[in-house]
């Protein structure tokens, strides 16, 4: 399916479609779920232009390929290029926000961390980005302090504040921009909260960043 980057309000936006970079562990609350060990170290990783598709009014999810987890995230758009760059280049270049999910092949990433190898298979493979429209950077003014949510059927199943980030967006930019350079359309994703778990054919997703995103979507039968 051909993507591009809209508006909240459905307009394109004039910047190409670049690579999606995401950071793992960026929530106590997550990392805690997945009895997963940290390390100093980020934990950053690359999912390529072509995961990215339209969050809504639906989206698909591979269907024979063990489970496919939700991992609901605020999405930061990138408009300018950022290389070793300083938390005020950051601000500067960010174009908006928006909500993702980082779509995981959890039984394929599980098997593979256990044999000690790369899992992007698991993150990376077409359509693992769904992603909404996005609020300029200008009417979003207090990114890292965001309610967000995520409803699957009717039932809670994520519910993060960005003000509980272990690396904050500048900081965690900041850092990914020391290994790849972002380019205008570049995309991050800044890790998903606790609440992770299978998606399946049919379900009805209710997807909500503060008062500034409200999407309804389903996951194609
Ligand atoms: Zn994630």
């Amino acid at each position: 399916m051909s993507y591009q980057h809209i508006s909240v309000s459905g307009q394109p936006i004039a910047l190409p479609v670049g690579k999606v970079v995401c950071i793992g562990q960026n929530y106590q609350d997550h990392i805690a779920e997945m009895q997963s060990k940290t390390a100093p170290d980020a934990l950053f990783f690359i999912k390529p232009s072509t995961a990215l598709c339209p969050l809504a009014p639906a989206f698909s999810i591979p269907p024979d390929r063990g489970a496919v987890h939700n991992e609901t995230e605020l999405a930061v758009l990138i408009g300018k290029p950022l290389k070793n760059a300083d938390f005020a280049t950051v601000q500067d270049a960010i174009w908006g926000y928006s909500l993702a999910l980082d779509l995981t092949l959890r039984d394929v990433q599980a098997q593979l961390k256990q044999l000690g190898r790369p899992w992007e298979v698991a993150k990376g493979f077409d359509g693992a980005c769904p992603v909404a429209g996005f609020v300029e950077k200008s009417q979003l003014q207090h990114s890292q302090q965001l309610e967000f949510r995520l409803l699957v059927n009717g039932k809670l199943r994520q519910n993060g504040n960005t003000a509980n980030m272990i690396r904050g967006i500048n900081q965690l930019i900041s850092e990914m921009s020391q290994h790849f350079t972002l380019l205008p359309g570049d995309m991050v994703l800044t890790g998903t909260p606790a609440g992770v778990g299978p998606l399946a054919a049919g379900d009805e997703l209710e997807l909500q960043l503060a008062e500034h995103l409200h999407i309804t979507t389903k996951v194609s039968a």
